[in-house]
Formats: structure tokens, sequence, C-alpha cells
């Protein structure tokens, strides 16, 4: 344990703010104790820390203390779901996974073998996982929940752009002339970036800030122009603004000659979205659309942001693609101020996406589809040259098909709560509790996941180990353990080494410290977009957060992708990939006829298992809520705080009710914190439906279709 401050990035969202985190007590001073008398450690903004400067939002300023509440301590065992859990040792723990994963890959083949991890995992231990799986076992059955938050903007960067990596900075806030925030509250959800974004919008009259969602959130208010289209009208809108953007020639024609591919496909696309056509489909007006494309032709700096709004969706990719043709029309990509740039929900899910953390991807932005990675890495890792297999892995969603068919019989889940954050819940509760084994490695007891453990395993979590993390614009901080574990709890890192070692991989895991395991893994990045083969523990603690590619070759790198305005594509150019709409997966209809959907409240955090702990933001946000348009409400005769049912085609739910103009009629909003640990039947997910993008595999959350039942008062 420090009795010094140490530097960290909150492990919350992806903006990644720097914090400074100094000791409970002081010399001479009080010590600073939550509302149960535990002292807590003191939390400020790190001003030095080049992507937040100081700032911090409720959820970083609280999260120390969270850290002592309702923690796992030891290693806890169980034959099956319905016996309590014993306390067993470490070694007893290890052994009986090693074992089991071992009898499973004989028998069973090592196909039927996953691991669910998330973006709170740090980078070394998102790696020794892929080691792990993808190398030693010859399984890409490692997915984590990215897959729920960014998988549609990774496929969509790559598809449009060759590479995934967002090419904009958080200096593109300050420099842009107009912001055009499309499926994010940011205010919310983002709040720091939102911050930095509103004191240039403030500042300067010519900035606009163009805010598309359905419903009038906290950013939205702020905007000069707020366009409340129907769910799953993105594709129609920005095709109209294409189509606006082309017919009066404020595009840039050199770019398009000289840096893109597939320009006809795309004119020939938005010929058919002409104002009148976008405005009835989206259920705005045609003035509206004819704004949103004015601004964009008026400013040279367009920053588009988008976050959940657009990922979370059946034609996800899609719209990510569709986003950034209007950036590739008016040549707005690898320059200040202008990009896209896609807000990524967890801390360390940029990390991820760097180390393969997905069921297609391998470290160093490498696809498990494509024969040279595969043989780039098995040349690192020193594998047998085939032991890395070319089909993707189980996305989340498929490995819970997977548990339902009896194919997945291991199944070890890692820093996540799948049994709130999936679609579907009933569903997933049900494949859940057939799983034959399975592990929760939580720094939590209980979580509504840890319900359908046989293995408990103990992690340490954020404060209590060391390892790396990479927010949103590609800015790497060390992020340094300030106290011991709790318990008997390890690093996650260090936990899936014991276990390899265990199956005899003792020679590939014998990692005594997670800054061994960051030398290895930056090798794997050598020469790849994501270079950053010039980092260590060592580098980051004397040079502070630095971002990439930061290869070894010295010389600060860009802090834009692409300022060369060539691509990683074959022929070098970004392409063109231009669609019409599909609008959502389970529209509205006469059973059904209300769309819900979902979101994230400003002091909450996925599914609360850190923040449902603190005080302060549990004051903020009590209870859970549905929001209703006065007019729906009136006709259904619902009250304000009167409780309603929620029924979809998959569960049911219950909400007390919110009636506010801030929603589209017919369209009603749920927050998706939720669990049954903390509101029994208020689960938003018990709601939803698992269909997904087909290129990017990410299920659409963010809609689906229900009926509104006034329940009499509670
Ligand atoms: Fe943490 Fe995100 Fe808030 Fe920054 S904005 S303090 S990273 S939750």
């Amino acid at each position: 344990m420090t009795d010094s401050s140490i530097k960290t990035q909150c492990p919350y969202c992806g903006v990644g703010c720097g914090l400074e985190v100094s000791p409970p007590a002081a010399p001479g001073k009080a010590v600073n104790r939550d509302s149960q008398g535990n002292p807590v450690w003191k939390v400020k903004g790190d001003r030095h820390h080049p992507s937040s400067q100081g700032m911090v939002c409720v959820k970083g300023a609280t999260v120390a203390e969270s850290i002592d509440r309702d923690r796992l301590r030891y290693p806890m065992l169980r034959e099956s779901l319905d016996q309590p859990f014993r306390r067993a040792s470490w070694d007893e723990a290890l052994d009986l996974i090693a074992n089991r994963l071992k009898t499973v890959c004989d028998e069973s083949g090592a196909n039927a073998t996953c691991m669910y991890g998330s973006g709170q995992m740090q980078t070394e231990e998102y790696y020794v996982a892929q080691k792990l799986l993808k190398g030693c076992l010859g399984t890409n059955n490692f997915d984590s929940n990215s897959r729920l938050c960014m998988s549609s903007a990774v496929a969509g960067y790559v598809q449009s752009l060759g590479s995934d990596g967002p090419p904009c900075c958080y200096e593109d806030l300050d420099l842009t002339d107009c912001a055009f925030i499309i499926g994010s509250n940011t205010a919310e959800c983002h709040p720091i970036v939102f911050n930095r974004l509103q004191k240039h919008h403030k500042r300067n009259h010519h900035v606009k800030l163009i805010v598309v969602d359905p419903r009038r959130t906290p950013t939205a208010e702020v905007a000069d122009l707020h366009l409340a289209i129907q769910p799953g009208t993105d594709i129609d809108l920005l095709n109209g603004i294409g189509y606006l953007l082309l017919q009066w020639g404020e595009i840039d024609r050199s770019f398009i000659d000289e840096c893109t591919s597939k320009f006809s496909d795309f004119a020939e696309v938005v010929q058919h979205y002409p104002p009148q056509e976008v405005a009835k489909r989206c259920g705005i007006s045609a003035k509206e659309v004819e704004l949103a494309a004015r601004y964009w032709s008026e400013s040279k700096r367009v920053l588009s942001l988008w976050s959940q709004g657009v990922n979370q969706s059946s034609e996800g990719t899609a719209k990510v693609c569709s986003l950034i043709n209007l950036h590739l029309l008016t040549g707005q990509i690898g320059k200040p101020g202008c990009g896209p740039f896609s807000l990524t929900g967890q801390p360390n899910a940029m990390g991820g996406r760097e180390v393969g953390g997905l069921a297609h991807l391998l470290p160093g932005y490498r696809s498990v589809s494509n024969a040279q990675h595969r043989q780039e890495l098995e040349h690192l890792w020193q594998l047998p040259p085939g032991q890395i297999s070319p089909s993707p892995g189980r996305t989340a969603w498929d490995i819970i098909r997977g548990l339902e068919t009896g194919e997945v019989q291991f199944l070890w889940v890692v820093a996540t709560n799948p049994a709130v954050s999936l679609p579907d819940l009933e569903r997933v509760k049900a494949a859940l509790a057939k799983s034959p084994f399975t592990v929760c490695q939580d720094a939590y007891y209980p979580t509504e996941t840890t319900a359908y453990a046989h293995v408990l395993l103990p992690a340490a979590q954020w404060g209590e180990k060391t390892g790396v993390m990479t927010n949103s614009e590609r800015v790497v901080t060390l992020c340094s353990a300030f106290r011991s574990p709790v318990g008997e709890a390890k690093p996650d890192w260090e936990i899936i080494s014991q276990v390899a070692r265990r199956i005899g991989f003792g020679n590939k895991f014998a990692f005594t410290s997670s800054a061994q395991v960051y030398a290895e893994y930056v090798q794997v990045t050598r020469d790849r977009p994501c270079d950053m083969t010039g980092l260590s523990h060592e580098r980051l603690l004397a040079d502070g957060p630095t971002q990439w590619p930061c290869p070894d070759r010295g010389n600060a790198s860009p802090k834009r992708l692409y300022t060369d305005l060539r691509f990683p594509t074959a022929d070098g150019r970004a392409k063109f990939s231009a669609c019409h709409s599909q609008g959502l997966a389970e529209p509205a209809d006469p059973e059904y006829p209300f769309v819900l959907t979902t979101g994230r409240l400003y002091g909450h955090w996925h599914t609360q298992t850190r923040t449902g702990r603190i005080d302060k933001i549990k004051q903020m946000h009590p209870e859970p809520f549905m929001e209703i348009h006065p007019r729906d409400a009136r006709t259904l005769g619902i009250e304000d705080n009167q409780w309603v049912e929620v029924r979809s085609r998959r569960g049911i739910a219950q909400f007390p009710a919110k009636i506010t103009s801030a929603i589209a009629p017919n369209t009603v909003f749920v927050p998706m914190h939720w669990g049954y640990l903390w509101a029994d039947k208020s689960e938003a997910n018990a709601l939803t439906h698992p269909k997904s993008c087909p290129h990017s595999l990410q299920p659409e959350l963010k809609a689906c279709a229900v009926q509104i039942v006034p329940l009499a008062v509670k």
C-alpha cells in the first residue's frame, strides 16, 4: 500500500479521465470515511492527464467508495447451482478449473470452452486470455461485453477505412465548427467529453451542435438543432444529408477522386433520399433535414460523435459506414477538428480491441480469418503452424446459444455481468442455468451472474493491481495499484496465467508481473496500425499517458490517424460503403404498439456492480422508471409515478411511469442499469431481443416493440 498519491485512470467510461488518488489519512488531517465509517481513498482529477485536464464526473469522484463494499474475498466452490458455496483454497479452485478445462478440451474439443470478458479488464489481462484461448487452446471463443458496446464501430471502421481505430482526438472537440452527435447522450454517458465540447460551443458562436436522438436528453437540450428522429431511421437521415450535400455540390471532389473508392455506388444510393422522403421516414420536417445538411456544408470541420444509439442496432455497421460516408464526401478526416469519432463505453474497450478481445480478432488489430495474421502470431507465440483456428469464435449471443444446445460445456466469465447486460434475459438465465461448469471471476459478490456459477474466483480490482488501459482517443494510461487486494483476491492476469501453467503451458505464462506481460504484448503490435512497441510500464510511469501509435523508433506519434490521407486498405483509399436503411428488427405493430428504447443515466454505470454500492449515486438515481409522452399517458390513463407493466414478445418488466415530453409519442424509454438484485422485475433487458447486425454481431439492445399496461397503484 502506498502512502503517497498515485496517478491512474478512471475505471468507468471510455473517456478515460486521469485520476489522482491519495490515502484516506493525510498527515495531520482527519481520516476520510464513507457513511459506513470505512476509510476511503481520496480521488480528484489529474490536472496533467492530457485527456481530461483535471476534470472528473460524479462516477470518477466517488469510485473509491466502492472498493471495500461486497467484495468477493476468497475462492468458493459448489457442485451444482442448488447448493450453497463453500470456501476453497486457490490451489483447489485452480486445479479444479484446469482439470475441467483439460477434460472438456480432450473429450469435446477446445470449442466447447468459452471465456466472456469485459472492457474492465486491463490490457495485460486481455492479452493473457487471448494467448491462452486463441493461441494455446486453439479456440477463438473469447468474446467480451464490448460486443454489446462498440463492435459495430469496429466493423464500420474496418469496412470504410481498412482498420479499426478512432481517427480523432479530444483536441478536436476544441477545434470543430460543428459537432454532429448521433445516438449518444454524451452529456450523461461521456460527461467530460461533453463538458469540453460545451465550453467550446459556448465560447464560439459560429460553432454548431446537432444532436440526433429520439429523446430530448440533456445533450439535446443544449443543441442548436435537435433531430428527434424515429428509432431506427438513422441511415435515412444520413443518406438524406448526403443527398443534399451532393445536390448542392458541397463536396470535396479532389479528396473523393484521390483518396476514396466506390463513390458512384454511394451517389446511386443517396439519390433515393430527397428531404421530403427522409422527413417522412424519420418523423421530422424537411426543413430540419435541410438545416442539418446546411450546418454540415457551412462547416469546414465537422466532428461526428456516436455511441450506443448507432452501435446497438441490427444495422449498426451500416449506420457507422453511412456516417463515415459523409466525412469521405466532404474530405473531413485526418485533419484537426473533424472526423468520425466513436465514443467507447468501457474504460479499456479500446485496449481490448488492440489486443484482439473479440471472437473474430487477434492481438495487434489482426483478424482470425487472415492467414498471414494467424501465422505471425503463431510465430510470435512459438506455436505449431495451424494452431490458431481460422474460424471466428462464439460471440456473446453465440455463447448463450451454445449453452442452450450443450455445445458449450465450460464457461469462464471475467469482470462482467451478462445476467443483466445481455438481451432477452429470461432466455439468457435459462441458458446460464444449463451450463455444466461456470467460473465467475469478479471483484464483487453477489452479482446477478454469480447466481449461475460453480466456481467464484476473487479478482483484484481497480486500485489493487497495476496495468494499462487505453481510452477513446488512443491514450494509454498506466493504472498503478495504490493498495493491496482485499482478502485473497488476485489480478486477472495472474489467475489466468496460473490456470495456463496448470494445464501445461508454463513456459508461455511464466510472467511474474503485469509489466512483463505488457512487455511481451507490445511486441505483437510491431508494424501494426496500433504499434506501441515504444511503450512499457516504465516509460508510462515516467512520461505519463501516451497516445498510440507509438513505435519504438522514437518521435511523438501523430495525434490523429490518416493525416497523410492514405488508408490501410489494399488500394490505400477509404471506401464509400452505402446502403439503404432496413429499419428496426422489431418495429412497433398493432399488437406491440410502442417502441422501447433503452439507455444510461448520469450517475450509474452498466449493471451497477460498482455504482449500486455508492451512497451518493444511489440517492441520485434511487429507482428505475419508464418515460412516456403525455399524449400516450393520457390515452392509456396513466398518471405520473403510476406503475406500468411493459410487455414484449420475450418478457415483462414493471416501472413507475415518468410522464415527459422529452420522449417522442409512441416511444418509451427505460434505463438499462437495474438487474434483479437492485430492483426486482424492472430489468430492461427482459424485454429486448437478440437480433444482431450481420457484420458486427452486435445485438439491437436499443429498440424493440412493447405493450404498456397500467397497473393498479402499488
Ligand atoms: Fe470516469 Fe467517464 Fe466520468 Fe471521466 S467521464 S470521470 S472516465 S466516468
